[in-house]
């Protein structure tokens, strides 16, 4: 059964890396206004890299820990760029705390799989809240979830809620100035953009979103 999770995870990576190559192109936009321009090719990367190895670790009968630290490292091994590391290291956090034993999951398992990504995330890059960095999507993602884990909301339904929040959060970001990263120094002209990495996980989220629609 936590195969089958796992294989369930691998399926959902390489709906993501699809949705990521549809906006390769307006991530890499915004990441031009303040920053170096490549954020849409390094997700693609990243993502397509993560959903090769998560096919690969399934394949090879791994649980949903393994499949999610697998895809993590690869990540961080062929993204490139500061979002490929975060990425890469929340990826793997998320999987050990879920653990390869641990299924079905429900909400409160992931939320605090959501949580472990986030404190992999600080301790690596050291952002707060409202330093205009894909942590301004997550964490609202988080407390969405939590939320919902205290209404006893179904894991699907609390996704899908919580992955709406995390998009309006990160269109939000437009109106804040990057205080950490490469867009710091032109953080003047990131203002009235939304941060890429913000932009770039909520479409991952809601990708996810629709796998649990099925
Ligand atoms: P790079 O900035 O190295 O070119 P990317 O363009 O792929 O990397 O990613 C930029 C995104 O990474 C930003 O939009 C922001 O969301 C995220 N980011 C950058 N620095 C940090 C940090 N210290 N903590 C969290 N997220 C960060
Ligand atoms: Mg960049
Ligand atoms: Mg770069």
């Amino acid at each position: 059964e936590s195969r089958a999770y796992g294989r369930s995870v691998a399926e959902v990576f390489a709906e993501v890396a699809e949705a990521i190559a549809a906006a390769e192109d307006e991530l890499g936009r915004l990441d031009a206004v303040a920053g170096d321009g490549d954020h849409g090719r390094g997700m693609l990367r990243g993502v397509r890299a993560a959903a090769e190895a998560a096919r690969g670790t399934v394949d090879g009968g791994g649980g949903v820990a393994s499949v999610l630290g697998a895809a993590g490292d690869a990540w961080a091994a062929r993204a490139g760029g500061t979002s490929g590391v975060l990425w890469g290291a929340a990826l793997r956090s998320a999987g050990e705390q879920l653990g390869d034993e641990r299924s079905p999951l429900g909400t409160a398992e992931v939320r605090a799989a959501v949580w472990a990504a986030i404190e992999t995330v600080q301790g690596l890059g050291g952002a707060e809240p409202g330093d205009k960095t894909l942590l301004d999507a997550l964490m609202p993602f988080h407390d969405a979830l939590d939320t919902a884990a205290g209404s006893g909301t179904p894991l699907g339904a609390a996704w899908q809620q919580a992955a709406e929040v995390a998009d309006r959060a990160a269109d939000a970001t437009a109106g804040l100035r990057p205080r950490i990263g490469r867009a710091r120094p032109l953080a003047e002209r990131s203002v009235g953009t939304p941060d890429p990495g913000a932009v770039s996980l909520a479409l991952c989220l809601r990708t996810v979103a629709t796998a649990f629609e099925r």
